[in-house]
């Protein structure tokens, strides 16, 4: 393990959530004096972990003494550069780093980052499940369970595979994953970008910007915007393109279901998308993206093939639920955009009931018209204010209702579905108007689903 000489610096960290801990924990280790300031209220569970190891925090407040004398910051993701106190610290030119920038100083392992506007959690694990079947110590990290400061503190890997946000990657410097993908970018989160869709591809593009020569890095050939920013934009790092639609000289695609890797003039056989346990083109091009991580690190392609079949995604994704009376019902809770809801109806191939809604964050619903007139029934709206969706799809389907809670969302669905249909639960939307979170938004559908 790499060993920095720390001088009892002080590390100050914005934000007591999963990283933040995490950090605040891996620090102290390190030999860093720690302070944690949150301004909101710290979970019981966080609070009690730095008790424990007696590190000092304060909550509801920023205390300036105590923080702008720090020689490092690390920023909750969650926190945005304009906040007052990061405006501060910057001013005085200390550095605001991420978790990941951090963390990763303390790691020899082969690091794996996986970014996109959709598809990061199951690509993550789907990769991590790849690699599992054949190395020993492989962390699963990130934006997604344990913070990576934390796993590594509490098992040094071989190998971490990373789910990192736009948020984290804006706080790196020289963070470089030895395998970077990024999967899609599909306009999400502007309001941090100052509405400029641009800064948010650039944003993206940060997992590469620190990669070498004998780095990698895979990326979906089929994304425009991708595909433009390097046109325009170099990476030094040996990008390897992966295309559901084309055949490719050099890169990963698909030949009769076959998923194929060329590189070096070498052709080799990664599976066939009837392996893969995930349904949807969106899921093929995840499969192909950690397919390829695993044979880079050298995972046998027979085990590959196995492991693809057998891996089980975490809910809320496409996840079914259960069948009534032949119709089936499926929980996309997850599908906070247009892009992630495009491609949910796009892997049902059975009429659908839609239930959908939430608070729209700018969504151009025109982009799922194709879909909705070929396969859409009834779409039951599921939010505070549904006019939008209501508008863009009234000459679309014949039956639009309106819901404010689950139970009555369901219940239309029940009513409405015949034998042979799909009832999706895909919003489109954030869960904020009616849920306390995308978990509990399908949590209370799967209950719905099961009374009824
Ligand atoms: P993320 O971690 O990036 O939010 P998830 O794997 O949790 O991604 O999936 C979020 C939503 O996006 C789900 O509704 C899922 O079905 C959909 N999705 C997954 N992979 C892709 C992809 N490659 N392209 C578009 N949508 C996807």
């Amino acid at each position: 393990m790499k060993q920095k000489d720390t001088n009892t610096k002080k590390l100050v960290i914005l934000g007591a959530g999963e990283s933040g801990v995490g950090t605040a924990l891996l620090g102290k280790a390190k030999g860093y004096e720690v302070f944690v300031s949150d301004f909101g209220e710290i979970k019981q569970q966080y609070a009690l972990q730095l008790e424990e190891a007696e590190i000092s925090f304060e909550s509801g407040k920023h205390t300036e003494e105590e923080i702008l004398s720090a020689t490092v910051v690390v920023k909750s993701p969650g926190i945005p550069d304009k906040a007052v106190i990061v405006q501060k610290l910057l001013g005085q030119g200390v550095p605001v780093i991420s978790e990941i920038e951090f963390a990763a100083e303390y790691t020899d392992a082969t690091i794996v980052g996986i970014t996109g506007s959709n598809g990061k959690t199951t690509t993550t694990l789907l990769t991590g499940h790849l690699l599992q079947s054949e190395i020993e110590k492989v962390g699963v990290a990130g934006n997604i369970g344990d913070s990576f400061a934390k796993s590594i503190l509490e098992q040094e890997c071989s190998h971490y595979v990373l789910e990192l946000s736009s948020f984290q990657l804006d706080g790196i410097k020289s963070f470089a994953p030895h395998i970077a993908v990024l999967l899609n970018i599909t306009p999400d989160h502007l309001d941090r970008y100052e509405y400029k869709f641009e800064n948010y591809v650039a944003s993206k593009f940060r997992i590469t910007m620190n990669q070498s020569e004998e780095d990698y890095f895979i990326y979906d050939a089929d994304d425009k915007t991708i595909t433009t920013y390097l046109e325009n934009n170099n990476t030094n790092a040996q990008g390897i393109p992966f295309s559901i639609t084309r055949e490719l000289e050099r890169g990963v695609c698909l030949r009769k279901g076959t998923i194929i890797m060329k590189l070096n003039d070498n052709e080799e056989e990664l599976g066939n998308i009837s392996d893969i346990s995930i349904s949807g083109k969106h899921n093929t091009k995840n499969a192909m993206a950690a397919a390829t991580i695993a044979k880079l690190v050298g995972i046998r392609k027979q085990t590959i093939r196995e492991s693809l079949s057998t891996f089980k995604n975490a809910s809320h994704r496409l996840e079914d639920v259960l069948k009534i009376k032949n119709v089936n019902y499926i929980n996309d809770s997850k599908a906070t955009n247009v892009n992630a809801t495009y491609y949910a109806l796009e892997a049902v191939k059975k009429p659908i009931v839609w239930i959908v809604g939430g608070v729209d964050k700018g969504n151009d619903y025109s982009e799922l018209l194709g879909l909705v007139n070929e396969k859409v029934k009834a779409v039951i709206c599921l939010g505070v204010d549904n006019s939008k969706i209501i508008e863009a799809f009234q000459g679309s389907v014949e039956e639009i209702r309106e819901s404010q809670s689950m139970k009555d969302a369901v219940r239309m669905a029940y009513n409405i579905s015949e034998k042979g249909d799909v009832v999706l639960l895909s919003p489109c939307c954030a869960s904020f108007d009616l849920f306390k979170s995308y978990e509990d938004r399908g949590d209370q559908f799967k209950e719905a689903v099961r009374n009824l």
